[in-house]
């Protein structure tokens, strides 16, 4: 059923549907009042949970508004404004608040007696009182910010290609061309550009480092990324083993992904594989055509939804109804896509910068794939219990990429551009896959030497980049491009250390992709059940739920590896 913000907030039992967020004067008040609350049952812990509830609902939805209108359009001033007011005058202020409801749930003689449902939440909770420092506040709001410039400074990246201007995220489509010449040229016309703010980004990245460093040290951790594991609540996995997986990653997928490329380079007829091969069709065809534009994206997904399930196309539909949507690329929206769960309304908004490719397919049927989970887990009675870590977030998005793929016809029906499309798909997971590791890596790396210099910065890059690519590329007369490759992942910059993630989701996908090839009611049946538990249940248990492992051991990794090489084979 379709609830407006406006019939949501009119819902609300304790605070008043008019409350304007942006006013502290409004807000200490009902802070005060939910500190000051005397608790003395269990009810009226849980009356009181749920009404602190609201209002942490009310703001995170405010700020999520207030992200979305200015990642929608970076140049406007009001946005702007509106969103530094949040982050700089009031988040800051909330955070004391919270840290004291966090002591009077974590205190209260009746904790133990709620739901056990809230056993996960309860410990992230108290790793949340564990890192806060009152000293942290202002540098936190300032990182956050910063973290806006990134958005800035990647947004105003045009390019000319051939007479026409265009954002970077379009000039991407280039090199797809059959024309290695084109190909070329656009790849340098990218790096070239992206050179120019290469500065400008070390920049901001070495001030956003130090305040990390700084927030971490304040915290008693000795560097940001022991901080980050806690403030990230990962209770299933520790950095050793990330470098576990790692090690797991180089041994048993390099060698795939070399492979492919070997015979990437034999149908393209080429000496030697470059950088700016590895996007175009090795039969020489132009880029595939899924779509014209936005809404034309958004039809055929629900079409192609509505062949998965009936009800995940109808999220979708309810989305589009509400306006819900921001899908076409255009200068002076910021990079990257997303989905954003509003915790009020309890419907997603979904972002990104479609410019045509099969690369937004992917990232549509992704975010489609977050918004599916954001709609499972509503009938959960408070926010706490929806909000699952990415690990499982992310496991949502991707086992949907793989899923829909079965159903691409909608997107591609002719049956060859649909099978180049399946087979893009799975070279790319297997790319991303290490490229995970790439990133992960280095972000260990960079917080493990808080000293480096800019240099042992890109010389470090350079020897993960190496580690994690496929021996075949060929780099000779572009090392200074790849210098600097980091700086075009938005993670790093701006969500650090949520990105190893997306490899352990990956792996969990393929599985579940597995499962649904064999038997898809069942498979989907255990997909749905996992995404509906939300946050009351560990990982382990979740994957367990949707039928997969939580496991990134070599021995699983190659099992999977092998299956996709096998379905590559069958395609090919
Ligand atoms: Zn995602």
């Amino acid at each position: 059923m379709r609830v407006s913000a406006s019939e949501k907030k009119a819902l609300r039992q304790f605070l008043p549907a008019d409350l304007n967020t942006n006013s502290w004067e409004e807000l200490e008040p009902w802070f005060e009042q939910l500190a000051n609350r005397e608790l003395n049952s269990l009810t009226d812990l849980e009356q009181w949970m749920r009404d602190a509830d609201e209002l942490e609902s009310a703001l995170s939805e405010a700020f999520a508004w207030s992200y979305i209108r200015s990642s929608c359009d970076t140049n406007n001033e009001e946005f702007e404004k509106a969103y530094t007011h949040l982050v700089s005058q009031i988040e800051p202020k909330c955070a004391p608040w919270f840290d004291k409801f966090r002591h009077k749930l974590n205190n209260s003689p009746f904790v133990s007696g709620i739901s056990r449902d809230f056993g996960i939440y309860l410990k992230t909770v108290q790793n949340d009182i564990a890192i806060y420092r009152e000293e942290n506040i202002a540098i936190l709001a300032e990182i956050d910010q910063l973290r806006q410039q990134y958005a800035k400074i990647s947004g105003e990246q045009m390019v000319t290609l051939d007479g026409e201007e265009m954002t970077i995220v379009k000039a991407f489509n280039g090199l797809k061309n059959p024309d290695r010449q084109k190909r070329l040229e656009t790849f340098e016309a990218i790096w070239k550009r992206r050179g120019e703010d290469r500065e400008k980004l070390d920049d901001l990245f070495d001030t956003l480092t130090a305040k990390r460093q700084q927030v971490a040290r304040q915290a008693g951790f000795s560097n940001f990324r022991d901080y980050m594991f806690v403030a990230l609540s990962r209770f299933d996995y520790t950095a050793e083993d990330c470098f576990t997986f790692h090690d797991a990653i180089a041994q048993e997928l390099v060698p795939v992904l070399a492979e492919m490329d070997h015979l990437r380079r034999e149908k393209l007829n080429v000496d030697k594989l470059r950088p700016w091969d590895l996007d175009a069709d090795t039969s020489g065809k132009p880029a595939l055509v899924p779509f014209q534009g936005g809404d034309d994206l958004l039809e055929k997904s629900i079409r192609c939804l509505e062949r998965v399930n009936p009800r995940h196309a109808s999220f979708l539909r309810t989305m589009r109804e509400m306006g819900h949507f921001d899908l076409d690329s255009r200068k002076g929206k910021a990079p990257g896509g997303y989905n954003y769960g509003l915790a009020e309304t309890g419907v997603p908004f979904i972002f990104m910068n479609a410019a045509g490719s099969h690369r937004d397919v992917v990232t549509m049927v992704h975010e489609a794939g977050h918004a599916i989970h954001s709609f499972l887990m509503n009938p959960l009675p408070t926010n706490p219990l929806r909000n699952p870590p990415s690990e499982v977030c992310e496991l949502a998005s991707m086992a949907m990429e793989l899923i829909t793929m079965e159903h691409w016809d909608v997107f591609y029906p002719n049956p060859d551009d649909l099978k180049r499309a399946r087979i893009e798909q799975l070279d790319k997971l297997l790319r991303t896959l290490c490229w995970v590791a790439t990133v992960d890596a280095f972000q260990h790396w960079i917080y493990e030497n808080e000293n480096h210099t800019r240099e042992e910065r890109s010389t470090s890059w350079d020897n993960i980049y190496t580690r994690f690519e496929s021996p075949v590329i060929d780099w000779s007369g572009h090392e200074e491009k790849r210098y600097a490759f980091w700086q075009k992942q938005l993670h790093i910059f701006e969500i650090p250390f949520y990105y190893i993630e997306y490899a352990m989701a990956q792996l969990g996908a393929i599985a579940v992709w597995r499962n649904y090839k064999t038997n898809p009611e069942l498979a989907l049946q255990h997909y749905e059940a996992a995404l509906s538990l939300g946050n009351t249940r560990s990982i382990g248990e979740i994957y367990q739920a949707a039928g997969i492992r939580f496991d990134f051991s070599s021995t699983w990794i190659k099992e999977l590896a092998q299956f996709v090489k096998a379905e590559i084979n069958q395609l090919s």
